[in-house]
């Protein structure tokens, strides 16, 4: 396998396209072959991050959402992009248990969430202007395969 690879989906901030995104994220990473618990947790931090986007960013008007995922050897890259209203305190938002809509019963862990399940998570964001979460996974650490050639 190469060991660089790229690709960028852009669709509608439309509810029903989360489960979309997170299956097109995981159809992209198999060739990692990542363990069902890999593809699991990189499942679940690429839905918090457009439902954020879906919900937040747009809050529920139809714009569009893009994704762009990179491979760099072992490592994936999974940015969600929106053009929406952005964050104005990003620590913040980023605290868990924090929500800006607790009448929505949000429970404000989706930034905790992202952060357990991938190695790091960036968030980058300006007010009007829109956020970008750049989350990070390593995949196979800790599952090298030995052969009698690398002893
Ligand atoms: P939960 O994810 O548990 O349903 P939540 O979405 O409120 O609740 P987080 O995902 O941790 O919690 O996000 C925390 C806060 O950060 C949100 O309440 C919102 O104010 C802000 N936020 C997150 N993503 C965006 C975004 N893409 N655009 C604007 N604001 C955002
Ligand atoms: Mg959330």
């Amino acid at each position: 396998m190469k060991d660089t690879n790229e690709m960028e989906i852009i669709f509608d901030s439309r509810s029903e396209n989360e489960g979309f995104a997170r299956v097109a994220v995981a159809a992209f990473m198999t060739q990692l072959n990542p363990t069902v618990e890999e593809v699991a947790d990189v499942k679940t931090a690429v839905s918090e991050a457009v439902t954020n986007a879906i919900i937040h960013g747009y809050e529920n008007k139809i714009h569009k959402v893009s994704i762009r995922c990179r491979i760099r050897k072992k490592e994936l890259i999974v940015e969600v992009t929106d053009r929406g209203k952005g964050i104005e305190n990003i620590e913040q938002a980023m605290t868990p248990l924090y929500t800006s809509k607790p009448e929505l019963e949000r429970s404000g862990m989706g930034f905790a969430f992202m952060e357990a399940f991938m190695d790091t998570v960036k968030v980058e964001s300006e007010p009007e202007k829109g956020t970008k979460v750049t989350m990070k996974k390593t995949i196979g650490k800790g599952r090298e395969i030995w052969t009698t050639q690398s002893l």
